[in-house]
């Protein structure tokens, strides 16, 4: 059939417009108005009894061609269980007034058709069928409601289209994240084993010259950088999929922070580190996770400041519920545009890219470690003066 116009039948308003419609193509075909009035009726009556039990049938007026001979033609889909019997009026009513009538079952839906033959003398053929449907296409609603039903059914198309586009983003993100996870596992490999080369060979102590030594100390720091990195988006991926995983542990908050700043102190040989620590609380914290959390605030104190000046690590109780760890320095500290997107992902100001190398992925991914554990993490910093991180985490009383 050639499509001239489709009416979805959802409630009473629609029948006006499967009357109307019907009656304005058989008009515009050329049809007496006695036909016109016929195939309307006829139209209608079957709209009304499909929309008596549903409001999910569907009209489609158009031309059929069969050889030369073209008919006018309504289709009314709708839900397969439900039955009509000619004990429901318009049912019975409509097949008397169009001169062919088929009822039929495909695919779960309920198909019927009316059809009424056009007369040669009408001279129909494909390209004037194509003017019909033009026509309706562009022709003024009939009725508020109609404008309205086409503006939802414009609304729902970008909806669909929307939902689409996000589902391939989806897509495309998911296909990311497990290349960046496959990636950095085999990447992680071999720069684990070249580490231990690097360490092994250091480790024979008459075999190596000193130049030797040394170059293994850069290939060893090095590779250690490496590695954390390819950690971080390990980290990312499993972040992006829900996967990270936390094992808690009740510990003591000050000889913990104590030992995170010993241990980093090594990555850090240019800095001075003073802690200050208040009070001492427990809490409940996986051990690894919040090591990346110092390692990262403390990585970054010394990276963006400059050698010997001092950091500074304070530990104190804020309020009954949480208390607070602060990691001050006195480096380059960074604008207000800076400190509003630090936390975001891959985010690095403008200021550092060029002077200073990173992937904007350790302060996220802090930040989401600490907001998983039920804290909070910001920033305060003045630019040319310093910044100073801090974080809360919730203490057991
Ligand atoms: P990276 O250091 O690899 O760039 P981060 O996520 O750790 O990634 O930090 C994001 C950005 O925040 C940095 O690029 C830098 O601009 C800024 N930043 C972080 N820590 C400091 C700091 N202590 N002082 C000044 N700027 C900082």
């Amino acid at each position: 059939m050639l499509e001239v116009v489709t009416i979805s039948l959802e409630n009473e308003m629609d029948l006006v417009l499967a009357h109307k419609r019907s009656m304005k193509v058989a008009e515009k075909l050329g049809l007496t108005t006695a036909t016109q009035t016929t195939f309307a009726t006829a139209v209608s009556e079957i709209a009304r009894t499909v929309i008596e039990h549903t409001d999910n049938g569907i009209l489609t007026i158009g031309v059929e061609q069969n050889k030369q001979r073209f008919a006018l033609k309504a289709t009314v889909t709708f839900d397969s269980s439900i039955k009509f019997t000619n004990a429901d009026e318009g049912f019975y009513y409509a097949q008397k007034l169009v001169p062919e009538f088929n009822l039929s079952e495909a695919g779960g839906l309920n198909l019927i058709e009316m059809k009424i033959g056009l007369p040669r003398s009408l001279r129909i053929d494909r390209d004037k069928v194509k003017d019909l449907k033009e026509y309706f296409l562009n022709e003024a609603p009939l009725n508020a409601y109609e404008e309205i039903k086409k503006r939802n059914i414009s609304l729902n198309k970008i909806a669909e289209e929307q939902e689409e586009e996000l589902r391939q983003s989806k897509i495309i993100d998911e296909k990311k994240n497990e290349f960046i996870s496959i990636a950095s596992h085999e990447i992680k490999t071999p720069i684990t084993i070249i580490k231990a080369y690097a360490q092994m060979v250091k480790a024979l102590k008459y075999e190596c010259s000193d130049p030797v030594k040394s170059i293994l100390e850069k290939i060893d720091g090095q590779s250690t950088k490496l590695l954390s990195l390819v950690q971080q988006l390990l980290d990312i991926s499993k972040m992006e999929n829900g996967h990270l995983q936390y094992s808690l542990e009740k510990i003591e908050l000050s000889p913990f922070i104590i030992e995170m700043v010993s241990v980093t102190k090594f990555l850090i040989p240019n800095h001075e580190v003073n802690v200050t620590l208040d009070d001492n609380v427990s809490v409940m914290i996986d051990r690894l996770r919040m090591e990346q959390v110092f390692s990262n605030l403390l990585g970054n104190a010394a990276k963006y400041s400059a050698k010997n000046t001092n950091i500074h690590v304070t530990c104190a109780i804020e309020d009954h519920q949480f208390v607070k760890v602060s990691v001050m320095d006195k480096g380059i500290g960074m604008s207000a545009v800076s400190i509003e997107s630090i936390f975001n992902k891959f985010y690095r100001s403008k200021d550092v890219m060029r002077t200073h190398a990173g992937l904007g992925m350790g302060l996220y991914i802090a930040s989401k470690i600490v907001t998983d554990h039920g804290g909070k993490i910001w920033v305060d910093s003045v630019e040319g003066e310093g910044s100073t991180f801090h974080f809360t985490l919730p203490y057991v009383a």
